[in-house]
């Protein structure tokens, strides 16, 4: 499992179906979207770990939407490889001036975009390696497999535990109840999803005390998101 989402802009649908074969194949969770627009409102609710964007889209066209993306706080740092047709090249500076991570000229091969799909998610990701995540006053150790908030340990059983790597993972990013069960319980299991409610709310109350705040936060109709502003000065 490759654990990452990708979300695919792209208004070609035979190519978009060869992009989410292969990389379903691979591992990746994928979702796709032939409109610029459409795109735009979707990545206000979810943050994928990767979008792989066609320059040329109806509604709003890739690299403005690209432009849109950098200027927003929760998308400046998302991973993005923007794809044009041949004849476009010239264009690349421009594209990578948009801000775009990475470019890629149709038609290309397959395996060639898998590696840079590969690549950019291990550049662009290295706190899932990392031994300590911290945010704030609350620390992960991965090696002890502890969490503690202003240096106390807080017990938490072995799926808070996971739920709480999950998240503060991809501070910022929300994640609905569907992707929080694949994520943390894996998705050979069946499991109401009301199981994880349950689940954010023994994390909740073992984490916070008194009066801290929550770093975790509802996103009504969408899940559940590790808050990215937690630990910042307001
Ligand atoms: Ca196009």
């Amino acid at each position: 499992m490759q654990d990452a989402n990708i979300l695919i802009v792209e208004d070609e649908e035979p190519l978009t179906l060869l992009l989410r074969y292969n990389l379903e194949s691979e591992g990746y969770r994928v979702e796709a979207l032939a409109r610029g627009d459409d795109a735009d409102t979707r990545l206000r609710e979810l943050t994928p770990d990767l979008l792989i964007l066609d320059w040329m889209l109806p509604g709003v066209s890739g690299i403005e939407l690209c432009r849109r993306l950098r200027s927003r706080d929760d998308t400046k740092a998302l991973p993005i490889i923007m794809l044009t047709a041949r004849g476009e090249e010239s264009e690349r500076v421009r594209g990578l001036a948009t801000g775009a991570d990475d470019y890629i000229v149709k038609p290309f091969s397959v395996p060639e975009l898998l590696a840079r799909v590969r690549a950019l998610l291990r550049r662009s990701k290295p706190e899932r390696t990392a031994e300590t995540l911290k945010v704030g006053d609350i620390e992960l150790d991965r090696i002890r497999k502890r969490v503690s908030r202003s240096g106390r340990d807080i017990d938490l059983g072995p799926t808070e535990y996971r739920l709480m790597e999950f998240l503060m993972e991809r501070p910022g990013r929300v994640f609905t109840r569907e992707q929080l069960l694949d994520g943390v319980w894996g998705n050979e299991v069946y499991i109401d999803e009301r199981t994880v409610d349950v689940h954010v709310g023994r994390l909740r109350k073992a984490i916070n005390r008194g009066r801290e705040n929550d770093p975790i936060r509802t996103v009504r109709g969408s899940g559940y998101s590790f808050d990215d502003r937690y630990g910042k000065p307001a």
